[in-house]
């Protein structure tokens, strides 16, 4: 069963089962080449030509012309080769061609690139500007006025993808009144949103993607004014008049079809108003749920279905995570950019304080949305909303304070914490600046008194008379290990200690040092930085363990072991907020332990005299895949992860 509630339609979309239908019906019957001239290929030719007349009504192309490609990005490649070529057939014949290759500065990767990379391949040399947009996240139409006089070709978009914003195509217009510019309107975001009459505009070039609107991947078209310069990006069999060779895509243009079919006749999709309806009714349960939260483009003049966001002290990832845990994927700023945390250039060209575009999400639906969805989403946004809440990081105090060894890591370096929930006093073991304001934050939600920070290199930090500190049942003993080198030792009262805060001694020299009443065979070293170990180790770890294969479960193997073991441990080892967040699945529930309490958790386990099995998860295998090579380098071979994480494994346990 799939749980999930699928809030990134900006990025792509489910195939609408109509759409569906109509890809297996040009796969299975309709299957001819459109160019054969035989019954089976006029068949094609059939589903081909009443999937453009459509498309033509549809974007009211007029005498214009539609072409069906790959998708928007062919279709960009083909405007900007299109434009470019007749810029440089003007400039030889002496014409006004202009000089400039304008851009709105919020416009997808896609143009700026297309746009350099034929200007440099075609010799061109003409200069590419970026047109500037104001907080609203619109046109300066002001800088277009002065620019239009020598621009040779403007690439402006019908709606942001990150944000909805629809611009001003009239103002664009008016602005680009006695320009000789071509203009291209990246039209993606638009689709089934907008209304579209391109014809009765000066738009020369729109390109589209189908799979922005439940038409599959690989689908996409392109509108050219009639009398609008062309130059065939592909040449070959002359499909489509010559225009855009190659065999069409026919089971993906019989599906877009299928889609414009739908738009056309109406009752598929939600109206506008009814999208605003859904907008408001997120934005409000995001409100409920994340205190501060602000929206980063104005309701008005946006796409009802794009909500973009940024939260005081939440980053991109915490959110991303904490709603994936709750199998609500949206995106950060944009696809293209979710792997990286870079601020959204979006966001940036809107003037946005650094913290919001770094920090944005977006949350965007498509006009298949249904009032269940909604509701579910809503629901799931006040799950996550209390997750958070619950852990600190919405500013109230945590329900509950963590307790034992927490390790931070920033830039290879780790601190490492001794919390002691109960008297509510910690040791900061190697406090690094970097961390110091996450430090402070983490201390002050779970209401912790710090009663030392520690260095490894230098004792005039030592607060206690002696050399042991105890916090609550816990005590901290200092060791001299050289010069300018200190170890702490960490254990519970009257017990050998199990972990022993190395700095950056080597271990070996630790093996050397005789200390009363230590097993140093015992301890957990825990050094200071992750070139030394990432999460602990021991004087005899095996460091370079390689990876091994069969530490991998899958969801089938993971369940024959559930079977096989029933003491089978499963460790949750996302952040706390995500595995309060998470949708219960049937079958055991796991331990949330989260990889920076793993260290504190180790002696323990490694201590056992017949290991239970060990099965750590995660959203994606990552984090649980670090996890089991700690364990099995220490010499755990009792313990696996969940390949693919989450995302891949637990919807056969749901
Ligand atoms: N333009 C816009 C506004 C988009 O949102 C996208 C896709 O995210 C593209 C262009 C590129 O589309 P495709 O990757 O389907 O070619």
């Amino acid at each position: 069963m799939n749980n999930d509630i699928y809030l990134d339609g900006n990025a792509t979309t489910a195939v609408l089962p109509a759409a569906l239908r109509a890809a297996v019906q040009a796969m299975e019957h309709d299957y001819g080449n459109p160019s054969s001239t035989h019954g089976t290929g006029l068949k094609a030719r059939a589903v081909l030509d009443g999937a453009r007349a459509r498309a033509c009504r549809v974007l009211g192309a007029g005498t214009g012309r539609v072409l069906f490609n790959s998708g928007a990005t062919e279709g960009i490649q083909t405007a900007v080769l299109s434009a470019l070529c007749a810029v440089r057939a003007r400039r030889a014949a002496g014409e006004p061609a202009g000089t400039l290759l304008v851009y709105g500065a919020t416009e997808h990767k896609a143009v700026p690139e297309s746009l350099a990379h034929w200007n440099t391949l075609l010799g061109l040399n003409l200069e590419l500007v970026a047109l500037p947009v104001g907080a609203d996240g619109r046109h300066d139409l002001a800088a277009l006025r002065r620019l239009a006089p020598a621009a040779a070709f403007v690439c402006t978009m019908a709606a942001n993808n990150e944000t909805g914003v629809i611009s001003d195509l009239a103002g664009i217009a008016a602005a680009l009144e006695g320009s000789p510019a071509l203009w291209m309107v990246d039209c993606v975001q638009a689709l089934g949103k907008l209304p579209l009459e391109l014809a009765a505009t000066r738009i020369d070039y729109a390109p589209f993607s189908g799979h922005k609107l439940y038409a599959p991947k690989g689908t996409g078209m392109l509108y050219v004014r009639a009398g609008a310069p062309f130059t065939p990006l592909m040449k070959g069999g002359g499909q489509e008049t010559g225009w855009r060779s190659g065999t069409e895509n026919m089971a993906g243009i019989a599906a877009l079809g299928a889609v414009l079919g739908a738009l056309e006749a109406g009752g598929t999709f939600r109206s506008h108003a009814e999208q605003c309806v859904f907008r408001d009714r997120l934005a409000a349960a995001l409100r409920a749920a994340l205190p501060g939260i602000v929206f980063n483009a104005p309701f008005d003049g946006a796409l009802p279905t794009t909500l973009n966001f940024s939260v005081p002290g939440l980053s991109s990832k915490e959110l991303l995570d904490v709603f994936d845990a709750a199998a609500m994927r949206v995106s950060a700023g944009s696809a293209c950019s979710a792997a990286k945390a870079q601020p959204s250039y979006v966001l940036d060209a809107m003037g946005l304080p650094e913290w919001r575009s770094s920090s944005a999400v977006r949350l965007s639906f498509g006009p298949l949305m249904d009032e269940a969805s909604v509701a579910e989403a809503c629901a799931r946004i006040a799950r996550c909303g209390e997750a958070l809440r619950r852990c600190g990081l919405l500013g109230e105090p945590a329900a509950t304070r963590p307790h034992g060894l927490l390790q931070l890591t920033a830039a290879g370096a780790h601190t490492w914490l001794v919390l002691d929930a109960a008297s509510a006093t910690c040791a900061v073991i190697d406090p690094q600046p970097a961390l110091a304001e996450r430090i402070d934050t983490l201390l002050h939600a779970h209401g912790y008194h710090v009663a030392a920070r520690l260095s490894t290199h230098d004792g005039a930090s030592w607060p206690a008379t002696g050399d042991s500190l105890r916090l609550g049942g816990q005590c901290l003993r200092r060791v001299v290990a050289g010069p300018d080198s200190l170890c702490y030792l960490l254990g519970p009262d009257s017990e050998p200690p199990r972990h022993a805060f190395i700095g950056n001694l080597e271990p070996a020299r630790l093996a050397g040092m005789v200390l009363p009443g230590v097993v140093l065979a015992n301890l957990l070293l825990c050094p200071a930085t992750e070139a030394q170990s990432t999460f602990g180790t021991r004087l005899h770890a095996c460091a370079d363990a390689a990876p091994s294969a069969d530490m991998h479960l899958d969801a089938h193997a993971l369940a024959t072991l559930l079977r096989s073991d029933p003491r089978t441990l499963l460790v949750d080892v996302r952040e706390t907020y995500e595995h309060a967040a998470a949708l219960p699945w049937r079958g055991p529930q796991g331990t949330s332990i989260p990889l920076n309490r793993l260290a504190g958790e180790l002696p323990a386990w490694l201590a056992q005299a017949e290991p239970v099995p060990l099965v750590f998860y995660c959203r994606s295998g990552n984090r649980s895949a670090r996890a089991v090579e700690c364990l099995r380098s220490l010499g755990y071979a009792n313990a696996w992860h969940l390949h693919g994480g989450v995302a891949m494994a637990m919807d056969d346990f749901r």
